[in-house]
């Protein structure tokens, strides 16, 4: 197990509210922060004081319901008005921090900032100097290389400068992705060069954006390359295509072993709620979380899944549904890919029984629908289900079974359009319809049958369940549902003459 605990420090309601179609208010962003205490966070980044009045009060709420061991941080940029605003905002905190930054990449300094290094190196300095001096020796500095991924050809620079940072008085350094351009080795390369600089005290973060869609991977590798502080955000909202999702990094460190201090069984509920407040759906197929995420539709995924349904590992999910507080189990869905399983499944969620080797009977034919119409509903598979084990179409069709004077039984019924009406002498009514159907001239060997009362619906409480002998000496498995016991078992039969029929 890795020894380091993670510090989660999550930046939605600062990164992830600016990038809002409508920015949350004070009230929103309280329901939000509650729910990052539900979770566990240990830092939070409240907002940017100085951008609006409505951020600084929002700031200032926050930091007042703030509980004792959360670390409340406002973001400034290195300039002393920013830095007294964002100290003033959160300053009924426990544990307060101001957090602060300039860009230091070649590209951003000349194009951007139109600075010097030198300059940008003086700026950072006297900023960092000055919010250590505000904040006192109780409050925490952080500083933020902005545009850090980028500082490939400049590395020594925003190394030298970060020492000069660090005895300025910062105690965190944050090494942003602020774009993510390209593969994560190579900013997690840089990462490592800067935590083997500084002292071992310096708390070293990420932050990470998605651009290319991989801040989640890059997050956690620079962990093990000596990041603590990881910025996340719910649901990755953020700039463009948003930052590092909090869910992803979380269970991604838990299955690597590493301890993570969250309660991530608030997970789905927080994901859900983020959803609906910031009015952005979660993707189908978002990791974790997208209603897609736990459904299977190949024959062989299925199969596997049912297989280990119940088990933490499963075949084909990356963890249990209830580790992240996930109620939903694995979904099947049908398709023209899916095969028994799937049926065998939907069937006996939805209550009714069936039977492997029925399953994979009647497989054939929902395929053929799925082929025409893509994903079957769950209706779509009981339909199937109810035209094929419970009321088999095909050539044999029961009209009725009635007493005659001489005590005997008579079999009305038609093979095609051809009426039979045979008399016979019968123990009970499944031995005379099996006889009379045997005496018209056709096959129907029976090898067992037993009822059982079900409930399925007010028209349905007995169940006939037969076994046949197939001519091709396979034996199927025949149903029949009804009221009245003695139909349930005359449409049994009626059901295996068609199946076997069927199987011509
Ligand atoms: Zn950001």
């Amino acid at each position: 197990m890795e020894k380091r605990v993670p510090f989660f420090y999550d930046i939605t309601l600062r990164d992830g509210n600016q990038s809002l179609k409508k920015p949350w208010n004070t009230n929103e962003k309280e329901i939000i922060f509650n729910h990052l205490v539900e979770l566990g966070i240990q830092g939070v980044e409240v907002g940017f004081a100085a951008a609006s009045e409505m951020d600084f009060e929002a700031c200032s709420r926050l930091a007042q319901i703030a509980p004792d061991n959360v670390v409340i941080s406002a973001l400034a940029r290195c300039v002393e008005n920013d830095i007294i605003k964002a100290a003033d905002s959160i300053k009924a905190a426990e544990k307060q921090r101001v957090h602060t930054f300039i860009a230091m990449s070649p590209f951003n300094m000349e194009y951007v900032l139109n600075k010097s290094p030198q300059e940008v190196r003086k700026q950072a300095i006297e900023g960092v100097t000055f919010a250590r001096k505000i904040m006192g020796k109780k409050g925490e500095v952080q500083f933020s290389v902005e545009h850090f991924g980028d500082c490939h050809e400049n590395i020594d620079f925003v190394i030298d400068t970060l020492k000069e940072v660090v005895k300025a008085g910062a105690n965190v350094i944050n090494l942003p992705n602020t774009v993510e351009r390209v593969r994560p080795k190579k900013f997690v390369d840089l990462v490592e060069k800067v935590y083997n600089a500084l002292p071992k005290d310096i708390i070293i973060a990420v932050h990470n954006h998605n651009d290319l869609g991989m801040a989640t991977a890059t997050t956690v590798e620079s962990y093990f390359a000596g990041a603590i502080q990881l910025e996340c955000a719910l649901n990755g909202l953020g700039e463009r295509a948003g930052n590092t999702n909090l869910y992803e990094v979380a269970i991604a460190l838990h299955n690597s072993g590493v301890n993570v201090p969250l309660n991530l069984d608030k997970i789905y509920e927080t994901a859900l709620i983020v959803s609906d407040m910031s009015n952005i759906k979660i993707y189908e197929k978002a990791a974790l979380i997208g209603p897609e995420a736990l459904a299977h539709r190949s024959g062989i995924h299925q199969d596997g899944a049912i297989k280990t349904k119940d088990m933490q590992k499963g075949a084909y999910r990356p963890i249990h549904p209830s580790l992240i507080g996930r109620k939903d189990d694995e979904k099947l869905g049908f398709t023209s890919q899916s095969g028994k399983t799937a049926i065998f499944e939907i069937i006996t969620d939805a209550g009714y029984p069936i039977t492997i080797s029925e399953a994979q009977r009647i497989a054939p034919v929902a395929k053929a629908e799925a082929e025409k119409i893509g994903e079957l509903s769950t209706r779509n598979v009981i339909d199937i289900y109810f035209n094929n084990v419970l009321n088999v179409k095909g050539a044999f069709k029961l009209c009725s079974l009635d007493k005659t004077e001489t005590e005997n039984a008579l079999l009305h019924f038609k093979y095609n359009d051809k009426e039979y009406n045979v008399e016979v002498y019968g123990n009970g009514p499944v031995d005379a319809c099996i006889k009379a159907i045997q005496k018209a001239g056709f096959d129907c060997e029976f090898l067992n049958y037993e009822q059982k009362a079900l409930n399925m619906g007010s028209d349905a409480s007995a169940m006939t369940i037969m076994h046949f002998k197939a001519p091709n000496g396979q034996t199927i498995i025949s149903r029949g549902c009804d009221e009245s016991t003695v139909m349930a078992n005359l449409k049994a039969i009626f059901n295996g003459l068609n199946i076997m029929e069927n199987m011509k």
